[in-house]
């Protein structure tokens, strides 16, 4: 299966071209503030959502830059992140 992606520098490619990276999850917090189970939580568990969500892609195949882009994984489509609904 192929799809998309969008590099800042080169534009729309094909994700062949790309190294996938990981999801984005801010910074990585200080390991001596946390539990030996919340290090492990943090630097182990994944958790994929049939929703949008930020990840790191490395332009293998073209300019060579990281760069975050929102793509849903249940189309492989890049989308912008869902609307927070508000109550
Ligand atoms: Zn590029």
């Amino acid at each position: 299966m192929t799809f998309r992606l969008t590099c800042p520098v080169c534009g729309a490619r094909d994700v062949y071209e790309f190294r996938y990276g990981g999801q984005e999850r801010g910074p990585r917090p200080e390991q001596a503030q946390l539990s030996s189970d919340e290090h492990f939580r943090w630097t182990q568990f994944r958790m994929t959502r049939p929703e949008p969500q930020e990840e790191w892609w490395y332009h293998t195949g073209g300019c060579g830059v990281w760069f975050t882009t929102w793509r849903n994984p249940a189309t492989n489509r890049e989308e912008p992140p869902h609307e927070v609904e508000r109550g």
